[in-house]
């Protein structure tokens, strides 16, 4: 099946076990094989079949492109050996003296990137606010090649109305839009559909789902980007293994009724922070008076399982984050097991001393699937 299966009226769930993953043919295996393979015998000099060697492709790899291109509804995916691997390969696409527009509050390790790596090779960055019409117009140069965000965002879950910078960033300018959608996943949002021009994930997070692999991929329904892209994808060389494309190939078939657990177990969890008075602060996009709500329920199916909230003091945000016993103690998110972390000390530690510093009061929960009373009583017990 090919990315254009939505036109066929295959359903998002029915797409995440089908697309990409025909049996296979000789001996019928139900599950895309793992072609543990550097290197593939040819017939004749310069003759290959349709591989000649893992680095330019392999069969168990464009399986999960193909998967992940049909679910965000782009013409063509490609994976990476991690999101940063992703987000480096797209930022070759840019040339000295070009600007990037980046939201302000984004993962860590795309701000350094951009910061320590980037800059020195003259690509010039700002901060900006996104949920600000004004700030998104003013931030917009002659030299501007690309606008990326996330939302929600990471750690603050702020929510940037896709359709609305995307616009902004297209009238009139060359910019490319590119949208990260590791918090989301393409079941609760598709960015490509409100306007963006590239898709980006941590494949690492949800769309693994089991915290057991590192990936990441772009998606982009521009044809020339994407031959671009790919490309860069041989020329750079960041191409995932195998048995992750494997393994993130048997986390995706689930996708749904993981994030469906995930947004239950959230919303249970937001309700009960906002009634503890220990939390100063509560940052989910699905409760009613969190200012991205309205946008959030415009451009989301539900409103995810990334939760963060703030206490008065840096000791009471390192006791709770000790004292529970479900919440592993742990960067990353989006696997089946709940986590929760510092995102000031640990996850955002790199951006530090920069604009988009991380008080140490915020907690940041990733919300697995256990049952969501159990979470709300880990929770009571340590903040008790
Ligand atoms: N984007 C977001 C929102 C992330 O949270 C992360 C990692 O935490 C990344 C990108 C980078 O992905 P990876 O760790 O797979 O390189």
């Amino acid at each position: 099946m090919s990315g254009r299966d939505e036109d066929r009226g295959l359903r998002f769930e029915t797409r995440a076990i089908h697309a990409g993953q025909e049996p296979e043919a000789e001996f019928g295996s139900v599950n895309v094989p793992i072609y543990q393979t550097s290197t593939y015998v040819q017939p004749g000099v310069g003759k290959p079949k349709a591989y000649d060697y893992a680095r330019a492709g392999n069969p168990t790899r464009e399986a999960l492109e193909q998967v992940l291109a049909s679910l965000e509804g782009g013409l063509r995916a490609l994976a990476f050996s991690s999101g940063l691997g992703a987000t480096t390969t797209f930022f070759l696409t840019l040339a000295p003296g070009d600007h990037v527009v980046l939201g302000d509050d984004v993962y860590g390790g795309t701000y350094r990137l951009l910061a320590r790596v980037l800059h020195d090779w003259g690509i010039a960055f700002d901060t900006v606010d996104l949920t600000d019409e004004e700030a998104v117009r003013s931030s917009l140069r002659d030299e501007t090649r690309v606008v990326w965000f996330e939302s929600p965002t990471n750690p603050w879950l702020r929510v940037v109305d896709i359709e609305r910078v995307s616009a902004l960033a297209h009238e009139g300018s060359p910019a490319r839009v590119v949208v990260d959608n590791t918090f989301a996943t393409p079941y609760l949002q598709r960015p490509l559909e409100l306007g963006a021009d590239v898709v980006l994930h941590s494949v690492t997070k949800y769309v693994g789902g089991h915290s057991d692999l590192i990936g990441g991929a772009l998606v982009t329904s521009d044809e020339e980007l994407s031959e671009r892209l790919a490309f860069l994808q041989n020329a750079a060389g960041a191409v995932p293994g195998p048995m992750d494309c494997y393994l993130a190939l048997r986390g995706v078939k689930t996708l749904a009724v993981r994030m469906e657990a995930h947004c239950t177990g959230a919303e249970q969890v937001a309700a009960f922070l906002t009634t503890h008075p220990k939390v100063t602060g509560i940052h989910y996009p699905g409760l009613p008076d969190h200012p991205g709500h309205e946008v959030a329920a415009r451009q989301m199916r539900r409103f995810g399982g990334m939760v963060s909230f703030e206490v008065s003091t840096r000791d009471e945000a390192i006791s709770v984050a000790e004292r529970t016993r479900l919440f592993l103690l742990a960067e990353s998110l989006g696997g089946v097991e709940s986590l929760i972390e510092l995102p000031g000390p640990m996850t955002h530690a790199s951006v530090a001393g920069s604009p988009l510093e991380v008080p140490d009061t915020l907690i940041r929960l990733s919300i697995g699937i256990e049952h969501p009373d159990d979470l709300v009583e880990d929770l009571e017990h340590a903040l008790a």
